[in-house]
């Protein structure tokens, strides 16, 4: 079997909240073993259906500010006064291990991760199809307050304003059909060439056969 070793794809998933990206996500981790969600480090208190390590690594503000000083983060943001950043070194261990993570970041942590990561990345904004079926949706879901499903409706204007920074955009009609389109822009953004590191050594022995042939 040939080498086709390559770098891992940091694949950042945005939207407003409802639109559909834990489901694509979800559906995306259960078809893929070979891409993993990033798990951030945040300062909050973990909620009871949380576990430390899979959905957060839950840590102090003074172990926040102590990484963070020491340049251990490729980004950061304060979100309701609580800190939550992506540590760099395990972003770093598994692209050189020609694995993909997956980063579900708001935009302000996408353009900073832009700034660190950009070769490394590719970006995909989530719509929903309609704000009637945005709101059901988030209704669907049972997990928020009426208060806390007007703020998130009234948010994601904010929030899809920023659509036009994202490399791909994608319309969350059918879920199927969704995680079938993010699928197809992992596997292209896989076969991009920068990504295929050992590609010189692969011509140079497909050249080696063609000059034995004599
Ligand atoms: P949620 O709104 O119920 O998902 O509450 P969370 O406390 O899990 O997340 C709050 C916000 O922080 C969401 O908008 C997340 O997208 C954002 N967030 C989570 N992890 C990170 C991170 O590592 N970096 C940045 N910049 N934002 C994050
Ligand atoms: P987000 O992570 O963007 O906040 P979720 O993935 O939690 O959104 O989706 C919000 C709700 O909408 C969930 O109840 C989910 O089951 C539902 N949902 C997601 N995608 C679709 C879809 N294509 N069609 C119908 N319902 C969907
Ligand atoms: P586990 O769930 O196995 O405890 O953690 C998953 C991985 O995340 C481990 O390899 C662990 O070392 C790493 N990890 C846990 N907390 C932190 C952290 O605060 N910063 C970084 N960079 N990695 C962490």
């Amino acid at each position: 079997m040939v080498d086709f070793a390559r770098r891992g794809v940091m694949l950042v998933i945005a939207s407003p909240s409802g639109a559909g990206k834990s489901s694509i996500s979800r559906q995306l981790f259960a078809q893929d073993p070979n891409i993993r969600l990033s798990v951030s480090i945040t300062t909050r208190a973990r909620r009871t259906d949380e576990i430390d390590g899979t959905h957060y690594h839950f840590i102090d503000v003074p172990k926040f500010e102590k990484m963070r000083d020491a340049g251990e983060l490729l980004e950061w943001a304060e979100v309701h006064g609580n800190f939550y950043a992506t540590p760099r070194e395990k972003v770093e261990e598994r692209l050189s291990a020609g694995k993909d993570i997956l980063f579900d970041i708001d935009y302000q942590g996408t353009l900073q991760l832009y700034e660190n990561c950009r070769n490394d990345m590719v970006t995909v904004f989530i719509l929903p199809p309609s704000i009637g079926e945005l709101r059901a949706r988030l209704d669907r879901r049972a997990q928020d307050s009426v208060g806390t499903i007007e703020k998130r409706l009234r948010n994601a204007r904010n929030e899809m304003e920023h659509y036009s920074e994202y490399d791909y955009v994608l319309v969350n009609e059918d879920l199927e059909q969704s995680v079938q389109m993010v699928r197809s822009i992992l596997a292209s953004a896989r076969l991009q060439r920068p990504r295929q590191t050992k590609l010189d050594d692969f011509v140079q022995d497909l050249k080696s056969q063609i000059d034995a042939l004599g």
